[in-house]
């Protein structure tokens, strides 16, 4: 039986029918070979970051739990944002789907691919206040501390949680 690492992956969508772009990557994701989905946080609603003339965007974070390596798992969900038919365009511009990888264990990455904890997740309250709905009490990120620490900071601005159910 090889080792099992929790890992924390950040959704979001903007286009096409948000809810259901995340309720399909969460049935997707479960469904990953060596991959287990453990908990998902409630449904959110979040101003866009960047360019401002787009929808807002739905949120939530799933729980994984995983035999795959961090690079493994970062190719896997890159290829689920595929099938979602996902188009780079313009930086933080609108997208079907976004699949972050937030954290992995208690790693600490840092290669040409892949920043774990993911950048940016201290300062965005549409990655900590769900992340903090699932995570186990005491959590520290790894480099960056107390996740409740972390929490405490981040205004809730621009940030609403939504009744629907996930997945
Ligand atoms: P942000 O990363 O600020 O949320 P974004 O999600 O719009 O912005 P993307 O275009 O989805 O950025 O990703 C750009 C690159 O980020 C990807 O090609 C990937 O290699 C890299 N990356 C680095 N660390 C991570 C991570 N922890 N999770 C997902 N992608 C990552
Ligand atoms: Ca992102
Ligand atoms: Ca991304």
């Amino acid at each position: 039986m090889e080792a099992m690492v929790r890992a924390y992956v950040g959704l979001g969508s903007n286009l096409d029918d948000p809810l259901n772009q995340l309720r399909q990557a969460l049935r997707e994701l479960d469904g990953l070979a060596r991959v287990r989905l453990a908990a998902v946080s409630s449904l959110y609603r979040s101003t866009p970051m960047g360019p401002a003339d787009q929808p807002d965007y739905l949120n939530a974070v799933a729980a994984l739990d995983t035999s795959l390596d961090a690079d493994g798992l970062l190719v896997l969900l890159q290829g689920i944002e595929e099938f979602h038919h996902r188009v780079r365009g313009m930086h933080w511009g609108p997208r079907t789907l976004d699949l972050d990888l937030l954290l992995y264990g208690d790693q600490c990455i840092d290669t040409e691919h892949l920043r774990v904890p993911h950048q940016g997740l201290q300062e965005r309250n549409f990655v900590l206040y769900p992340l903090a709905e699932i995570a186990p009490p005491g959590l520290v990120v790894p480099g960056q501390g107390p996740l409740a620490e972390l929490l405490a900071r981040c205004p809730e601005t621009g940030l609403e949680r939504l009744e629907e159910a996930l997945p």
